[in-house]
C-alpha cells in the first residue's frame, strides 16, 4: 500500500493572507511594489526579491512580531493537521518564505510541525541576513525547491498530496501526486494542463482526502 504524505504552501495556504507580502506592506519602503511586481513577472527570483525588500525595513524583529500575532490561520488547518498526525502521514510545509514567520504564526496557536522547508532570516545588528538552505540550482528563481522536496518523498515511496495558492507552488503541482489549489495556482496549472483539484479553504482538503 502507497502511504500519503501531505505538503503544504504556507503562505495563503496555511494563513488567510500572504504573511511576507504583507509584511511589505507594512514595514518596507514604497519600492517594495516595483520589486513584487518583478517578482510576478519572473525577472528576478525570490531572493533577489526578499533581499531587496529587507534592505528597505526598518522595524525591529519584536515590531514585526507583534504584527505576526494578528496573523489567522486557514479555518481547516487544525482539521487537516490532526487528520494527517491520526493516520501517521507526514505532514510537512514548504515555503518560498521565511521560517521565522512560520515558525512564530504556528507558535501562536502552539502547533509545532518538525518538517518545514523555507529560508533562513538572520537578525543581525542593522539589518537582516538570509540563507537558503532548500535552494537547489535547478530551480534558479526560488529560494525552496518545491519539486525537488516533493520527489524527495516519492523516492521515499510516499504518495505526495500537495495544497498550494501562488506562483511558487506551480512547479512543484506539476510534479505532486495530486494537487489541490486555489487563486493564482489553480489559475495556472489550468492554463498549463495540470490536473488539479480546487479548494476554497483546508476543510474542503481534508473531506476529500
Ligand atoms: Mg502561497
Amino acid at each position: 500500500m502507497t502511504r500519503i504524505a501531505v505538503l503544504l504552501d504556507f503562505d495563503g495556504t496555511v494563513t488567510t493572507i500572504n504573511v511576507l507580502d504583507s509584511l511589505y506592506e507594512k514595514f518596507a519602503g514604497p519600492s517594495f511594489r516595483t520589486h513584487m511586481e518583478r517578482w510576478q513577472r519572473s525577472e528576478i527570483s525570490t531572493m533577489e526579491e526578499i533581499e531587496q525588500v529587507f534592505k528597505t525595513v526598518k522595524a525591529t524583529r519584536q515590531e514585526m512580531e507583534a504584527f505576526l500575532r494578528t496573523v489567522q490561520l486557514d479555518p481547516g488547518f487544525i482539521s487537516l493537521l490532526f487528520f494527517c498526525r491520526e493516520r501517521d502521514y507526514p505532514f510537512a510545509i514548504v515555503s518560498d518564505g521565511l521560517r521565522w514567520y512560520i515558525d512564530y504564526v504556528l507558535g501562536i496557536y502552539s502547533i509545532c510541525i518538525s518538517a518545514v522547508y523555507a529560508s533562513e532570516i538572520k537578525f543581525v545588528d542593522g539589518g537582516f541576513r538570509f540563507d537558503y538552505p532548500w535552494f537547489d540550482p535547478a530551480y534558479p528563481m526560488r529560494s525552496t525547491a518545491k519539486p525537488v522536496i516533493v520527489k524527495d518523498y516519492q523516492r521515499r515511496g510516499y504518495k505526495v498530496v500537495f495544497v498550494g495558492d501562488g506562483l511558487s507552488d506551480v512547479d512543484a503541482a506539476g510534479v505532486a501526486d495530486i494537487v489541490y489549489a486555489k487563486d493564482i495556482l489553480l489559475q495556472e496549472t489550468i492554463a498549463r494542463g495540470i490536473v488539479v483539484k480546487e479548494f476554497h479553504d483546508l476543510h474542503d482538503v481534508y473531506k476529500d482526502l
